[in-house]
Parts: C-alpha cells; structure tokens; sequence
C-alpha cells in the first residue's frame, strides 16, 4: 500500500518535469520577445536554466507539487524575465544617502560635483596629455598634472598623488624610514574603518614602531628621551576619527618640527581627513587645516583626496621638494599610482579651492558639511509633503530635529544640527521597512532609531526627495 502511493508520488512528478517546457523552447519564445532583443545570448541561456533547474529541484527535492498556474509557459516565461532583469542589472547601483552622515565610506565617501565631472568625462574620453610634455614633445609626469595647483593652495614646496592617503602613508614610511625607527605616541595608534592600522601599515613598510607616552597624554620629553641613532622619522598621527577628552596632553606638530630640527630627523604628519578649509569660521569644531601643517613646518603631510577635500579617491603627499624627489623615485610609486580620470576630478575639485566660496558651494562634502539647516528643513518639509500625497492612513511621518555626523574620520566630535523625517508604517516592523528600502532601486539607506525610520535629509540631493518618496509609495501597494 505504502509502495503504491510512493510510485504514484514519483509518477505525478515525472509527469510534472515532462511537461515543463525544454531549454530550446524557451529560447525560441525570448527571441521573440522585443523585451529581450538586446540581451546578450548567453545571458539569456544561464537565466532560462536557472528558472527551469529551480522548478526542478523543487518539484523532486521538497516533494510538493508547484500549482498548475506556475508551471503555466508564461509564469515560467516571466520568471526567465526577472531572472534576466537582475542578471543584466550593475552590482554598483545608485544609493539615496538619507543616513546624514556626511562622508560615508560605506557609501561611496565624497560626490564630485558636475564641474568635476565634466572634466573626468573629458579625460575618459579622449586622449590627454598624462604623461606627455606637449611643449617639449618629450615623455612628461602625471604627478606634476596637480602639482603646482597643490602647491598653491598649501603652500607647500612641493607635493604628489597617489592612490590613497592609506597608500600615501605607506610610500612615505617606506622611502623615509625603513628599516628605522619611528616614533609615534600612543594616543596616536589610530585605525581606521576598512582595517587600515597605523601600526600594521608601519610594520609593510619596514619601519619599526616606536611608541611613546600614554594613551591619554604625550609630552615633548617623551619624544625627546625616544631619539637614538636608529631613529628616521618623527610622526604624527591626527587622530580624525575619534577625540580623547578629559585629562590629555600632546605635543604640538610646531614642537615635534623644533625637536626633528635639533635632532636632524624628518617630521611627517598623517592628517588622514585632510583639510583645506577652516571649518571653525563656519561655525563648526576647528580641524586642522593642511596649511596650517605645512606652516608649522612638517616635511611630510598626507591626507585623502575623498574626505574633507570632497574630491576623488586619493591620497595627497606634500612637503620638502628634497623629500618629494626620493619619494617620487621609489618604485612603490608604481604600484600605487593614480589614475587618469581621479586626476582629473582630483585637477578640478583642486581648482574651485583658489576661492573659498566657490568650494562651498560646489563641492558637494563641503556644501553638506556647511549647508544651512533652513535649507536642510526646506527639503524635510518637500518630502514630508511629497508623502502627505500618498495618502494611506497607515503611513505615519514628521518632521523631527536630530543630529547628523560628518562621518569619514573626521570632525568626529561635531554635532551637525539637521532635519529628520522620521516615519512608520503599521503592521510593518521597522527592520522590514529599511529592508524594503534599500532592496528598492534607487535603494534608499537611512537609519533606525528606537524603533522609528529616519530620513536625514542633509544628505539627500534635491532631485532624490520624489524618488524616496516613489519607494514608499511602492512599499505600500506592495504590503
Ligand atoms: C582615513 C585615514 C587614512 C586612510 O586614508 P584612505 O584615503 O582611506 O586610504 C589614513 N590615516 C588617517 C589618519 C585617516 O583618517
């Protein structure tokens, strides 16, 4: 009796996978479909077997009978369809940035604004002068593509790109001191998110770490007692993503210059957020500015091209020309050089420094960084009513103030004053909702709090706000 219903189980199965339609068939329906005219064949292949693999797992493996319906040609059709849909789709997509902090690394760091982007689009299209002198009709450099307009800005004597800051650490460290020791304090042995440790990058270098002081507090003579003859490099590490507060002491890049001037050693600076604006004459906590690193005198200073410079990725040496030439000689340079169209946002992004508020405005870090929070409740109050229009009596949202972080590892003890919406839809847990969010195209990224969805706005363009609001939309006719 029991055999009996088995073989009858087996038999409705295999009748089951005899009238699914074959690979071929399949194909033949797809190339008859204006839909899928442009999808290149072996796509179309890989999607119609996975669809037909998975009715056929599922038929054999779970034991349960798929309806009639889905086994219809057409729902298997359709499913072929999504199956291609997501084949075809970037893996990089565009991501709404509603969490408000600033520079996300996580999210992709700085926007370049259009000025910037024309001129990558410029360099990507057609040929450049990269690495070739047209007045001279020699081989030139791309490192002095930037140079000069670095040089203005900072002051410095004389200055290179790499491919970033963590690279330009590592370049420095090793053509400086390797197989020396540098000193650091140990309030300065920062890591950064994506597991860059100053000690780990110091070790690849061949230098040899040497710390000194506290973590909480570092005096000159704890410096001065760490100088011997293995000594190559005094350092000094801001300490951008983080503050130590209360009882504290360190000692000054100025002192640190003095005592590498007694001592005949080089003082380098990792200013990792690296600024050229003075963030406290707009009201926010000051950070230190490149200028000013180069006026105290340090022979290296580096920092990222994509932090609070709100350019590409990169990462940014400027010091002593005697240094730079050694620097632009070691052969790692190769290893970590800069591509074309990061010149080319990082020559532009450059440029809208020679006026202060022309940087503002145009480079999108900067404009969010210093963006005044009317402006920021002006778009609140655009998606809250964008919203208001949906209309469903189980979507819940406000306006509400909050905070939002620079983010990047920098200005990390800024409270930035914002505008939030906050929303919830009922009988929709929160984490479904964010869910829902950032599986939606544009994806929308925010961030929960005690069991509400917020929406910073700081961080969300103009022409993002009716997008967000077409999600929710779309999370609605979908629960
Ligand atoms: C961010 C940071 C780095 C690494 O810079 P990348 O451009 O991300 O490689 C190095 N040092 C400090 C102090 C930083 O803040």
């Amino acid at each position: 009796m029991q055999k009996a219903e088995n073989n009858n189980g087996v038999d409705a199965r295999h009748e089951l996978l005899r009238r699914l339609p074959g690979v071929d068939a399949m194909l033949e329906a797809a190339a008859a479909d204006p839909e899928l005219a442009a999808v290149p064949g072996s796509v179309l292949k890989a999607c119609v077997r996975q669809v037909l693999d998975g009715i056929r797992t599922r038929i054999l493996k779970t034991g349960e009978s798929p309806s009639e319906q889905s086994l219809s040609r057409s729902s298997i059709f359709e499913a072929v369809k999504d199956a291609v849909k997501s084949a075809m789709a970037y893996n990089l997509v565009h991501v709404i940035n509603a969490t408000g902090v600033v520079v996300h690394t996580n999210l992709g760091r700085s926007l370049l604004g259009s000025y910037a982007l024309e001129h990558l689009v410029a360099a990507a299209s057609g040929y450049s002068n990269l690495e070739f002198d047209l007045e001279t009709g020699r081989r030139g450099s791309r490192y002095e593509i930037v140079e000069d307009i670095i040089c203005e800005i900072s002051g410095a004597e004389a200055a290179m790109v790499v491919n970033n800051n963590a690279g330009a650490v590592l370049l420095c460290l090793d053509t400086v001191a390797k197989n020396r020791e540098v000193i650091v304090s140990r309030g300065e042995l920062v890591e950064i998110g994506g597991s860059f440790r100053i000690p780990d990058v110091m070790a690849r270098s061949g230098a040899v770490l040497k710390e000194v002081g506290t973590t909480n507090r570092t005096h000159f003579r704890d410096y001065q007692s760490a100088v011997s003859e293995n000594t190559g490099l005094l350092l000094k590490v801001h300490t951008s993503n983080y503050g130590i507060v209360g009882f504290t002491a360190s000692v000054a890049l100025r002192e640190l210059v003095q005592l590498g001037a007694d001592s005949g050693l080089p003082v380098m600076e990792d200013l990792g957020s690296g600024t050229f604006v003075d963030f406290s004459r707009y009201g926010l906590i000051k950070e230190p500015t490149v200028q000013e690193s180069v006026a105290a005198g340090a022979d290296l200073i580096t920092f990222s091209g994509d932090k609070l410079l709100g350019g590409p990725q990169a990462g940014v040496i400027v010091g002593s020309k005697n240094l730079m030439d050694r620097i632009k000689k070691n052969p790692l340079t190769r290893a970590l050089r800069i591509d074309k169209l990061t010149l080319a946002a990082l020559e532009s992004t450059l440029r809208a420094y020679r006026d202060e508020p022309t940087a503002l405005e145009k480079i999108p870090t900067l404009y969010m960084l210093t963006c005044p929070v009317e402006h920021i409740k002006e778009k609140a109050d655009r998606l809250e009513k964008s919203l208001s229009v949906i209309r469903d009596h189980r979507l819940k949202h406000r306006v509400i103030d909050s905070v939002s972080r620079a983010g990047g590892g920098s200005l990390p003890l800024q409270d930035l004053p914002t505008r939030c919406i906050a929303m919830s839809v009922d009988g929709i847990s929160v984490s479904r909702l964010d869910q829902f969010l950032r599986r939606y195209r544009p994806a929308v990224v925010g961030r929960i709090e005690a069991d509400e969805y917020i929406m910073d706005l700081r961080t969300v363009l103009a022409d993002e706000i009716d997008m967000i609001a077409r999600a929710v939309n779309q999370l609605l006719c979908e629960v």
